[in-house]
C-alpha cells in the first residue's frame, strides 16, 4: 500500500512551493487509494512557532486537503509532531552509536572551518574529513578534559549510492560527495537529518515526494535507512521523487520570502482553492498538452509522478489568475454569490452593510461571475449599485470623457429614457443609436455612459449593470455628469 507524507516545518507563512508539494503528495495518495501522513517537523525551536502551526493547519483545511494520519485526526504512529517524539530520536541515535553507524565528533566549529578552507585551497573535497571517525580512548579522554561537547555524526559507508528518482531517473552519488554528517547537536537536540528519515521509517512511508532543494540529503538518508534496516528500525528504503524548482520573477528561484509566494496573499485576493491548486499542479505536471483547466478530481484520476518534469517550472501570475477566473465561471451562481460574501462586507466594502442591497446583488451576480479573475475584484465592480453616487476618479473620468462626450451623453439619455428597461438588449440599442447619431462605434459610445453611471472605465457587462441599477438612478447619474 502507498504511504506518503507531507511534513512541513511550521516556520512563517505557508508558501506556494509548500502547497505544490502537499498537492502532489495528496493527489498521489488519492490516486493510489493510499495513506497521506501529515507530520509536523517542529524540531527547530528557534524558528518554529505555534502561530505558524495553527496557520499551517488552517491553510491545509482551506485548500481542501484531508489526511489520514496526523494532527487533529491521530493515527497509529502518533504523535505526529516531532517536538513530541524526542525520546524516539534519542533512542535511535543511541542504537546507531552502539552499532558503530554513528560516532561522537569533538571537532570545534573553528577547526572544521579551517580544515575546510585548507581542503578547498588544495582543490580537495571540502566536506567533513572523518577526523573523529576512529578516535582512541586516550584522544576522547583528552577532548573531554578540554570540556568539548561532542555532536553525533553518521558514518557514511564507503560506497557509491545509486537510486532511481521517480522524477529524474537514475542518480549516482560517490562517497567524496557525501561526507559524514551531524545527526544530533552537542546539546542533545536531534537534527532534521536524523528525525526526518527516522520518522519516514517508523511511519512506513513508501514514497517520498519533495522539493529538489532536498535532493542532496537523499543519499545520506538512504545510507541512514540501510543502517536502520540493519537495526530493525526500518523495513525498506522508500522511493524518492524530487519535484522541480519553481522560478519567480527574473527567472530566480521563488523564495519563501518572495511576496509572490505567500499563500495568504492568494487567499486574501480571493483565489479559489480549486483555481490555485489547478494552477499549482501545472508547476511540473500537466494533464494533457491542450488542457490547462481541470478539476481536482480530474487531476487525481490522471496523476502519475512519472509524468512530472524535472526541469524548473515558471510561476506565471497572469496564468494563475486566468485559470482562477475559469474556475470562478465553473461555480454555480449560488456558490459564487456565497463565496463573494467576505468582499461585500467591511473592511473590504466600507459601504456595507448599510448600503448593501441583497436583491440587486443577486441580480448582478451572474454578470459579475463572467468577469472576475479573483473574488476580491467584486467590491469595486459592484459598488456603483450600492453607493449613493458612483466613485469619482479623475483619471477614469478624463480617460472616458472626450470632446463631444456631453453631446453623446445627452442623446444617450434621451434614447435610454425611451428604451424598454426590461431588457439589456433594448438598452444596448439605445446607446448604439446614440453613438450612430454622433458617428461613434458602440465601444466609444458606451465609455462615457459607463463612467457617468459606474465611475469606472472597465467593469461588468454595461447594459446588464444599467438594468440592475434601474432607470431612475441611471438617468439621474447621467444628469449629474452633465451638470
Ligand atoms: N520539513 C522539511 C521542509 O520543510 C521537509 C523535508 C522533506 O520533505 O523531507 O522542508
Amino acid at each position: 500500500p502507498v504511504r506518503v507524507r507531507f511534513c512541513p516545518s511550521p516556520t512563517g507563512n505557508p508558501h506556494v512551493g509548500l502547497v505544490r508539494t502537499a498537492l502532489f503528495n495528496w493527489a498521489f495518495a488519492k490516486h493510489h487509494q493510499g495513506t497521506l501522513v501529515f507530520r509536523i517537523e517542529d524540531t527547530d525551536a528557534a524558528r518554529d512557532s505555534e502561530e505558524s502551526y495553527a496557520q499551517l493547519l488552517d491553510s491545509m483545511r482551506w485548500l481542501g486537503f484531508d489526511w489520514d494520519e496526523g494532527p487533529e485526526v491521530g493515527g497509529p504512529h502518533a504523535p505526529y509532531r516531532q517536538s513530541q517524539r524526542m525520546d524516539i530520536y534519542q533512542d535511535v541515535a543511541r542504537k546507531l552509536l552502539d552499532a558503530g553507524h554513528a560516532y561522537r565528533c569533538y571537532c570545534s566549529q573553528e577547526e572544521l572551518d579551517s580544515r575546510r578552507e585548507a581542503a578547498r585551497a588544495a582543490g580537495k573535497p571540502s566536506g567533513y574529513d572523518g577526523h573523529c571517525r576512529e578516535l582512541t580512548d586516550a584522544q576522547v579522554e583528552e577532548y573531554r578534559a578540554q570540556g568539548r561537547e561532542p555532536i553525533v555524526r553518521f558514518r557514511m559507508p564507503d560506497e557509491t549510492i545509486t537510486f532511481t528518482d521517480l522524477v529524474r531517473g537514475e542518480l549516482t552519488f560517490t562517497p567524496e560527495n557525501v561526507p559524514d554528517y551531524g545527526i544530533v547537536r552537542a546539546n542533545g537536540a536531534p537534527l532534521y537529518t536524523l528525525v526526518n528519515p527516522v520518522d519516514d521509517a517508523l511511519m512506513e512511508i513508501t514514497h517520498v515526494l519533495r522539493g529538489e532543494d532536498l535532493l542532496s540529503s537523499t543519499p545520506r538518508q538512504i545510507a541512514l535507512y540501510k543502517a536502520l534496516i540493519e537495526l530493525g528500525v526500518a523495513k525498506e528504503v522508500p522511493a524518492f521523487g524530487h519535484l522541480p524548482y519553481v522560478m519567480g520573477e527574473g527567472n530566480k528561484k521563488l523564495s519563501k520570502r518572495d511576496p509572490q509566494s505567500s499563500l495568504n496573499l492568494y487567499r486574501e485576493r480571493g483565489f479559489l482553492p480549486e483555481g490555485l491548486l489547478n494552477y499549482l499542479s501545472l508547476l511540473g505536471w500537466s494533464l494533457s498538452a491542450d488542457q490547462d483547466v481541470f478539476t481536482i478530481d480530474e487531476m487525481v484520476a490522471a496523476f502519475d509522478v512519472a509524468d512530472v518534469q524535472p526541469n524548473p517550472a515558471r510561476f506565471d501570475l497572469k496564468k494563475c489568475e486566468a485559470i482562477n477566473g475559469d474556475h470562478i465561471r465553473m461555480l454555480d451562481v449560488k456558490d459564487f454569490t456565497e463565496r463573494c460574501a467576505p468582499w461585500l462586507r467591511a473592511p473590504f466594502a466600507p459601504w456595507a452593510p448599510e448600503a448593501f442591497d441583497q436583491a440587486r446583488w443577486q441580480a448582478v451576480a451572474p454578470h459579475a461571475q463572467t468577469r472576475l479573475k479573483v473574488l476580491s475584484e467584486i467590491t469595486d465592480n459592484v459598488d456603483f449599485l450600492f453607493l449613493p453616487e458612483p466613485v469619482f476618479d479623475e483619471a477614469s473620468w478624463s480617460k472616458a470623457m472626450k470632446e463631444g462626450s456631453d453631446a453623446l451623453l445627452r442623446t444617450a439619455r434621451e434614447k435610454l429614457e425611451a428604451a424598454d428597461w426590461t431588457s439589456p438588449e433594448s438598452l444596448k440599442e439605445a446607446v448604439l443609436a446614440a453613438g450612430e447619431a454622433h458617428g461613434l462605434k458602440l465601444g466609444k459610445a458606451q465609455a462615457p455612459v459607463r463612467v457617468a453611471v459606474t465611475g469606472r472605465t472597465v467593469g461588468l457587462p454595461l447594459f446588464e449593470s444599467l438594468e440592475v441599477l434601474g432607470k431612475e438612478k441611471t438617468l439621474a447619474r447621467i444628469d449629474a455628469a452633465l451638470s
